[in-house]
């Protein structure tokens, strides 16, 4: 069994993808070819925002929306506690100061509360200035745009939307990618839409923000090329990654987002009651980057994992250490956050993807549930 099985999609596209590659290899257009803008134009159609700027991969996307706002030192960025490395690794950077900030246990997202607390805090001692909340949509659920916008505005902070995993959800019908002054995305193969290499997006809506993206992707390039008017990065998309993109979207419109909300509907199904199940906010949908459970303990984690490895079912631990326990961060002198801590020590993601079956769902919950029941 895949944790997340990249081959059965491609069986299911393979002529789709097949001739949109034969098609760039014959075109000899490897950089910047149309199927790049076509790419972006239906992104940002999908996700109903203006601009889509594609990029190199994620992480670049991120950076490059920070070096948009000018973000640096003297500046202090807020991030949740517990997510991917790259959402706080773009901020140290940038120069700018991270503050870490602790999730909600049950939908793993950014707290609200602690938010605010920690922006009062950088306020009262003065020496950053509060400027951006780097809100990541864990997993696939979008953070809680209502309440963090309030907080934005109250503050003046801008929100930078990191929904490399969020991509496909949406609050009431609002896509992820929306939310943030600006968002972006990433199409790591594993994502939730995923090309064959690297790959990024950034959507905004602004388009000062928009024009600048587009020059800063390209060596800050200004009327053409060979015209360079701010320095700037190499971070586009290849033509062959968009091209395989192309049909991706589709069936991620058609189909797969559909069918990771079943696989993550029977999962709960079956778990509930028996192990900390993810919870997803009234009026929210995920787009399930990753399904993850909460179990007693580590010592508990480590039997079912064992467990489950030995019936040859991967899991996965997302994530073994908060981003204030990580050694490149240990300059910026943080605590652990409580939530944050505790996730890292019970947390345990299971195969997640479209073409998971309903008998493999509850082939692996019985497993799981054995090895939980037999302690
Ligand atoms: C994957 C990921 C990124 C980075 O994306 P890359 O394309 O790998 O650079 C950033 N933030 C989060 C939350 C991610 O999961």
């Amino acid at each position: 069994m895949e944790f997340r099985d990249l081959k059965s999609q491609y069986e299911e596209l393979k002529d789709e993808i097949d001739a949109g590659i034969f098609e760039v290899i014959h075109s000899s257009h490897f950089i910047s070819g149309m199927q790049v803008e076509q790419l972006e134009a239906r992104l940002a159609d999908y996700v109903g925002v203006k601009h889509c700027v594609t990029c190199a991969n994620g992480t670049d996307a991120l950076t490059l929306a920070l070096m948009t706002w000018n973000i640096g030192a003297g500046d202090a960025v807020f991030v949740p506690d517990f997510t991917f490395f790259s959402s706080a690794e773009v901020v140290a950077y940038s120069g700018a100061y991270p503050v870490f900030v602790d999730v909600y246990e049950d939908t793993y997202n950014i707290s609200v509360e602690d938010l605010e607390r920690k922006i009062e805090e950088t306020l009262k001692k003065g020496q950053y200035t509060p400027r951006v909340i780097v809100t990541v949509d864990l997993f696939g659920q979008p953070a809680e745009y209502p309440r963090l916008k309030a907080i934005a505005e109250k503050y003046g902070l801008l929100i930078l939307e990191d929904s490399a995993q969020g991509f496909g959800g949406n609050i009431e019908g609002k896509k992820a990618c929306s939310f943030g002054d600006i968002a972006t995305t990433s199409f790591f193969p594993a994502k939730p839409l995923g090309c064959y290499g690297d790959g990024g997006a950034i959507f905004t809506d602004n388009d000062e923000w928009a024009d600048y993206l587009r020059s800063l992707r390209i060596h800050g390039k200004g009327n053409g090329k060979y015209d360079n008017i701010r320095i700037g990065m190499n971070s586009r998309l290849d033509t062959l990654q968009a091209a395989i993109l192309l049909p991706k979207l589709k069936a991620f419109q058609l189909k797969e987002l559909q069918a990771v909300n079943k696989v993550a509907c029977l999962y709960s199904e079956l778990l509930r009651g028996y192990v900390g199940i993810p919870k997803i906010c009234e009026g929210y949908v995920s787009s399930w980057a990753q399904y993850t459970i909460r179990l007693r303990d580590g010592a508990l984690r480590r039997k079912v994992q064992d467990a489950l490895k030995e019936q040859g079912i991967p899991t996965m631990v997302y994530y073994e250490k908060t981003m204030s326990q990580q050694k490149a961060f240990d300059g910026f002198g943080q605590n652990v956050n409580p939530i944050a801590g505790k996730l890292c020590n019970t947390v345990l993601s299971l195969p997640m993807h479209p073409y998971l079956n309903e008998e493999q769902i509850e082939m692996i919950c019985k497993k799981l549930l054995n090895a939980v029941e037999g302690t």
